[in-house]
């Protein structure tokens, strides 16, 4: 598919997700019900796969607000695309782990307030438009009006972003072309060779 057809149906989907109804987005997550147990097996590694993606600005956000340098908390998503000179090419950020999230303490996350949008959703996404449910303790549980729209609010901000970035991502992304070495990252920016 070209880039530009690759682009016309994202402009599709975002005009779609734009018209997000979030009330009843509130209502679907309402109806399954919700309640973090602050277990933060999200974060941890003896649960499963505890992989961040995280977005630019996301990035960016962090570290502006806490002085942290990108290199210090993001790595590049893993990937088998390699250009004509083995260079690995990758289109994500993860938050680097020491096993668990870097950002856990305690059991508790420390940068909360800047927690990338896949925490602040967890365990609730949408996929072409639909809810969809990661595995998580908490669900059922009893969840607030007020928090089910909270949640439907932020679910729809993330998946704005997510193609939002998707586009940006294509508008700027030039092929893989083995201009650095090591690992490239095309993101939203530009590339970024690690
Ligand atoms: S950023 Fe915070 S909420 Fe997200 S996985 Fe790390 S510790 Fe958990």
């Amino acid at each position: 598919m070209s880039r530009k057809t690759e682009i016309a149906l994202l402009l599709k989907a975002l005009d779609k997700a734009l018209k997000i109804d979030e009330k009843q987005l509130a209502d679907e997550i309402g109806s399954i019900g919700f309640k973090c147990k602050k277990c933060a097996r999200c974060c941890r590694a003896e649960y499963g796969d505890n992989t961040v993606f995280i977005f630019p600005f996301e990035i960016r956000r962090i570290c502006e607000k806490t002085g942290l340098g990108r290199e210090d908390f993001v790595i590049p998503a893993p990937s088998e695309d390699r250009d004509s000179q083995g260079n690995i090419h990758t289109f994500e950020w993860v938050l680097r782990k020491n096993g668990d999230c870097i950002f856990l303490k305690g059991g508790l996350c420390g940068i909360y307030e800047l927690r990338p949008y896949i925490c602040k959703t967890y365990p609730f996404y949408l996929l072409d438009g639909r809810l969809m449910i990661s595995e998580c303790e908490g669900i059922g549980g009893d969840i607030t009006e007020e928090d089910s729209r909270k949640l439907a609010s932020v679910l729809k901000e993330r998946y704005i972003a997510e193609i939002k970035e998707a586009i940006a991502l294509f508008e700027k992304f030039e092929g893989f072309n083995p201009s650095g070495k090591g690992i490239c990252v095309h993101d939203s920016e530009g590339e970024h060779w690690v």
